[in-house]
Formats: structure tokens, C-alpha cells, sequence
């Protein structure tokens, strides 16, 4: 959990001959492991690993609305937190009149293995709530997703394309982010969506599209998946998805069996 080597302890320590740099950098030494003791750690991969000096969202401030509260999953590495904050204000920058960023399952205080999940076990996976057209805000007592987005294969008139691509155009520009996990309906329906705006080939619409990972489970929310930490050694990082949007073939990809998930 911390990575000062001793060599760089000593230099810190012993850098400088006078005692008034020798007591600045004792100081700035303490800041430095203090900061490093309180920091994150992702342990092991997605779906078989752990999690150290998790906080939990309420324990943050995170300002998003969390449901299912009692089930405990409400805890993340600091760069999960930092993601869920700032898309929080992405969203109320943006679209002032919509509603809170509506969180599900995050992950245990510990991280390991949580009922319902495969993934979820190293606080670098999220799910949330599609924006809704009609703005709905489900409670946070509540035991299950309230909505189905989707109805005969597609898309329902309550999920907000416009407003969920934006959001996984931000996603993908601005977080560490690696998948997000959608239905199938819903990728295909962002494809002819970006296809209708003549943005189909535009660079930053094809990594969006694909990073966009079509997948069973995902009809209520979508499931988003960062990056290992640099800092966190003992984390294990999965395989870039494969080049290209996708949209050419939205047959539910299992790219290997690291990728099983289910939410
Ligand atoms: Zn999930």
C-alpha cells in the first residue's frame, strides 16, 4: 500500500544538509505516507479481487443519488469516486432540468465476491441508472431496478438517447473508463443514432461506440468499468476491446471468460 522505497525515503530525508530543509521534508514525508495510507486499492481483477481503504459514498459525499442502500455495496477506489462526481456535474452542467445520477450496485467494503455479481469485486465497476425522459427518480429503499428501457428489442420512449450518448461520449473522453456494459437494443440504437448525425466515423464517436459493450442484464442500467489505478500495483487490468465501433456486428460479445459478468 505504500510504494516510497526506502532508498526514496532517505533521499527525501537526507537531500538537503541543513536542518530546517532536513524538518520541510520530514513534513512534506509525513503528507506524502499519510496521503498514501488513506489512498485506495484496487486488489486482483473485476471479478475475483478486493478492495483496501474503501470509503463508501456517503461516507465521501458523493453527490449522487444511491439505491439500494441496504444492501451495503456502496463503496469504491477514489478514482471510482472522483468518476461518479464528476459525472454527476456533467450532468447537472449539462442538462440542468434532468434528474440525479441514480446509482445501483458499487462494491463491497472489502470488495470479493457480492450476490448477483460477477464483477463489482475491486471497486472499479458501476452501475447507473439510463437518463429517463421523464425524469423519474426512483427511492433509494427500493430493493430492484424500477424500469425496463427496453420493449420489443428496442429502445422505450422514457430512455433519452440524446442525453445517454452525451453522457458516454464524457465517459469515455474524460474517465479512465474501459467498458460500459449496455443491452444490445440500446447499442444498436446509439449506432443508427450517430449513423442519422453523419458522426458514424467521427474518431471520438467510434471509441465511445467502442468502449460500449453490448451485454444480456443491462436493459435497467448500464454497468461502467475503469481502468486499474496506477498506483495500485496489485491490481489486474483486463484486454482493451477490440478496434472499431462494433456496429457492424451487436452480436452479444463474451470476449473471453474474464468478461462473464452479470448485474
Ligand atoms: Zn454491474
Amino acid at each position: 500500500m505504500i510504494f516510497l522505497k526506502e532508498k526514496t525515503i532517505l533521499d527525501v530525508l537526507f537531500r538537503a544538509p541543513l536542518q530546517g530543509e532536513f524538518m520541510k521534508n520530514l513534513i512534506l514525508l509525513s503528507v506524502l505516507l499519510i496521503s498514501k495510507l488513506h489512498a485506495s486499492e484496487a486488489i486482483g481483477f473485476y471479478s475475483s479481487g478486493s478492495l483496501l481503504s474503501a470509503q463508501s459514498v456517503f461516507e465521501r459525499g458523493t453527490p449522487v443519488h444511491k439505491l439500494f442502500v441496504a444492501r451495503g455495496r456502496l463503496y469504491t477506489t477514489d478514482e471510482m469516486h472522483n468518476l461518479l462526481t464528476e459525472t454527476s456535474e456533467f450532468v447537472k452542467n449539462n442538462f440542468p432540468d434532468s434528474e440525479i445520477l441514480q446509482v445501483g450496485d458499487l462494491s463491497a467494503r472489502l470488495g470479493g465476491l457480492v450476490a448477483g455479481h460477477d464483477s463489482h469485486q475491486n471497486g472499479l465497476d458501476g452501475d447507473i441508472v439510463y437518463l429517463r425522459r421523464n425524469k423519474y427518480v426512483q427511492s433509494p429503499d427500493s430493493t430492484d431496478w424500477d424500469e425496463d428501457f427496453i420493449s420489443n428489442s428496442k429502445p422505450t420512449k422514457n430512455f433519452n438517447t440524446e442525453r445517454n450518448f452525451a453522457l458516454f461520449r464524457y465517459l469515455v473522453k474524460n474517465a479512465p473508463v474501459t467498458r460500459i456494459f449496455v443491452d444490445v437494443a440500446i447499442k444498436k440504437a446509439l449506432c443508427q443514432f450517430a449513423t442519422a448525425n453523419g458522426e458514424i466515423k467521427d474518431p471520438r464517436t467510434v471509441e465511445t461506440l467502442r468502449r460500449l459493450r453490448p451485454l444480456d442484464l443491462h436493459r435497467t442500467h448500464f454497468h461502467v468499468r475503469i481502468s486499474c489505478p496506477a498506483n495500485d500495483h496489485e491490481c489486474t487490468p483486463q484486454s482493451e476491446p477490440v478496434s472499431g465501433s462494433g456496429c457492424d456486428d451487436l452480436s452479444i460479445i463474451l470476449e473471453s471468460a474474464q468478461d462473464l459478468h452479470s448485474c
